[in-house]
């Protein structure tokens, strides 16, 4: 995989209006990739709803639960499916809006240097083997790219106020994929991990 200023080629795009300029040195400062989940609704999968909301397009009245919804101005750069396809709203050179209040190894606004990958999913139901599939090439292809020094969920960068990826995503299983990605690719970069994880 290879990218075009920021662009996943091999991703479907949509734009989102939701980005600005990173504040520092692009692709020098872009060392963190976050992951999350997400579902709109909640546990429902493959509806438009969560490209429509990072697209600032979402029918606040499809469901009752998007009230909620009303007003966020929210992004991500990468979105998998449940099939492990990919979607692309924000280039990666910018800055999506997808870790709000965070901060990790003592810095805030995680937003200017994290790269923000969202798996359809939610904290109750595994994830699918493509979307490990999917994530572990992303995250090489990122690494070709951008100097990433670690890989943190969303609720490690916000404890307390965020569950995601949640308990079921499976840290073990996704490194094991990357170590196995890298060696085929060459990469040889080392990412720091959540703590506790063997
Ligand atoms: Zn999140």
């Amino acid at each position: 995989m290879s990218f075009f200023d920021g662009w996943l080629p091999q991703a479907v795009r949509y734009d989102s209006p939701y980005f600005d300029a990173r504040p520092g040195p692009v692709p020098d400062d872009i060392t963190l990739l976050v992951v999350h989940n997400i579902s709109l609704p909640c546990g429902q999968f493959g509806g438009p709803h969560v490209s429509d909301l990072f697209c600032g397009r979402i029918d606040y009245n499809t469901d009752p639960s998007f009230a909620d919804l009303r007003g966020l101005k929210v992004s991500s750069h990468f979105f998998i499916r449940r099939d492990g396809r990919v979607i692309q709203y924000v280039s990666a050179n910018d800055r999506a809006w997808h870790a709000g209040l965070s901060s990790f190894r003592g810095r805030e606004k995680c937003n200017d240097f994290a790269i923000g990958v969202e798996l359809e999913g939610s904290d109750f139901v595994a994830f699918e083997a493509a979307q490990y599939e999917a994530l572990a090439a992303l995250t090489i292809a990122l690494q070709q790219h951008y100097p990433l020094t670690a890989v943190q969920g969303h609720e490690h960068i916000a404890p307390g106020r965020k569950t995601d990826p949640g308990p079921l995503f499976d840290w073990e299983h996704y490194q094991k994929l990357l170590k196995k990605a890298a060696m085929l690719v060459g990469a040889s970069a080392t990412l720091g991990f959540p703590v506790g994880l063997p």
